[in-house]
């Protein structure tokens, strides 16, 4: 019998986490990615708590370290764009995390690092799937029928492949607000704080440096209808109308946006899942747990859940075969087992939204706005922004990391 072989679709941070550490586990190790090609689209995410673990042991960190945001804290601004309380960079963990960087770029860090004989295939999806018990077979959109020991869907919260094998298992809490990321040109008057401003009606803008010379922008509106489910042409008039007269620099952002050809719509949706594996098939990252921009954390739960699924895995086999792992010794049921109890009490942890959240911070009348400024004012003097930078503190755990078994690989 030769090496255990995984599918994983999906080619962002979890799936390309997971292959990463399978592949240096000696699993042969095929990815596929719905997109044409690699997509290095994505604005500004941030790496914390047991992720900059995970990307010291792939030895990524100065890499990350190298193309930071050089984002330098958040401030809160009023309309006039005067500042109401900021929070510079303090410690690996706050509002602003000390690695912050675009998600493309974390992706294809992670891309150029994968080890020899990752095979990744563009253009090709899942139309179904069959698990009889002793290995998963998947039809592929291109014809092929291919048959392996694992299948890791890692394709992000709106997964379609999650719903063949999964369907009812999966609740959704919609948290009824749509945000818009994309790319704008930058002005001299920018500078390198993440500058964030509340308006009435629910809506806020945000402002973000990054290491390109372009300012990444967020709008972000409370609704209980989804913008990602326009296109892209009414989800950008739908954005003007919602905007009009909200102050500060949105017609800025709203004017950048109708020519950004980067524009990215979200409407914020947990996922909660009773298992996250069946047989010969798990999920892992958003598809399995999105914890949404709210709750924070989502890709630093990603890179944590690729190294952690891998770490089971490659302890599945039993002893006698540790220069490489074998297909016919595994107990793959037992390592999903152990992924998941170790990833539920992060995961539970981050999709645990402060009580109030989403309405508390996007206040419909003046009045609302008001008291959101003067409790952000007095958060940000001495002790007390120490403690609310705790709400950046996410995807941390006392709990070692699990050991994983590592053969010698080509990178
Ligand atoms: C292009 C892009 C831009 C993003 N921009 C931001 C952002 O600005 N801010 C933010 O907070 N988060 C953003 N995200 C989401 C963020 O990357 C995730 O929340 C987090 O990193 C967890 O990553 P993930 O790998 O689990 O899921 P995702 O990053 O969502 O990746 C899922 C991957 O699976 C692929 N895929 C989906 N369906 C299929 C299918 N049926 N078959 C094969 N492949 C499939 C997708 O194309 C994608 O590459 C973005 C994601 C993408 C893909």
């Amino acid at each position: 019998m030769g090496n255990p072989k995984a599918l994983i679709s999906g080619a962002s941070i979890a799936g390309l986490s997971t292959a990463f550490w399978l592949g240096k586990a000696g699993w042969d190790v095929t990815v596929i990615e719905r997109a044409e090609a690699f997509r290095d689209g994505g604005q500004n995410i941030d790496v914390r708590g047991a992720a900059r673990e995970v990307l010291r042991k792939m030895g990524l960190e100065d890499q990350v370290r190298a193309r930071t945001t050089t984002e330098k804290g958040t401030a809160f601004v009023n309309g006039q764009g005067e500042v109401v309380g900021a929070f510079p960079v303090e410690g690996s963990d706050g509002l602003t995390a000390e690695l912050e960087i675009l998600r493309g770029d974390l992706a294809r860090i992670v891309l150029d690092a994968l080890p020899a004989g990752v095979n990744i295939r563009y253009g090709e999806r899942i139309e179904s799937v069959s698990d009889p018990g002793d290995y998963v077979q998947v039809a592929l959109r291109s014809g092929a029928t291919e048959t392996y020991d694992l299948l890791i869907i890692a394709e992000g919260v709106r997964s379609k492949t999650r719903e063949l094998v999964f369907a009812e298992e999966v609740s959704r809490r919609e948290l009824q607000l749509n945000i818009a990321y994309g790319t704008i040109a930058r002005t001299p008057e920018d500078d390198d704080w993440w500058r964030w401003y509340t308006a009435t009606e629910k809506r806020q803008v945000c402002l973000r440096p990054d290491n390109q010379g372009t300012i990444r922008a967020m709008l972000a509106y409370g609704s209980e209808r989804s913008i990602a489910d326009l296109s892209p042409d009414q989800a950008r008039s739908e954005l003007r109308d919602i905007f009009a007269g909200a102050g500060w620099q949105t017609d800025r952002v709203i004017e950048g946006f109708s020519t950004s050809q980067d524009v990215y719509f979200d409407y914020l949706t947990q996922i909660k899942m009773p298992d996250w594996s069946k047989k010969r098939v798990c999920v892992t990252g958003d598809a399995a747990w999105c914890v949404t921009p709210l709750g924070g954390g989502g890709s630093s739960l990603a890179l944590i859940g690729g190294y952690v699924l891998a770490a089971f895995l490659s302890q599945s086999s039993d002893e006698s075969s540790t220069s490489t792992q074998k297909a016919d010794n595994l107990n793959i049921s037992e390592a999903l087992d152990r992924y998941e109890k170790w990833m539920r009490p992060i995961v539970d942890d981050a999709q645990k939204l402060p009580p109030g959240t989403p309405d508390l911070f996007y206040p419909r009348t003046k009045m609302g706005v008001g008291t959101i400024r003067t409790v952000i004012r007095i958060a940000s003097f001495g002790p007390l922004r120490k403690v609310a930078s705790r709400m950046g503190h996410v995807a941390r755990t006392k709990r070692e990391l699990p050991e994983i078994r590592l053969v010698q690989t080509k990178s």
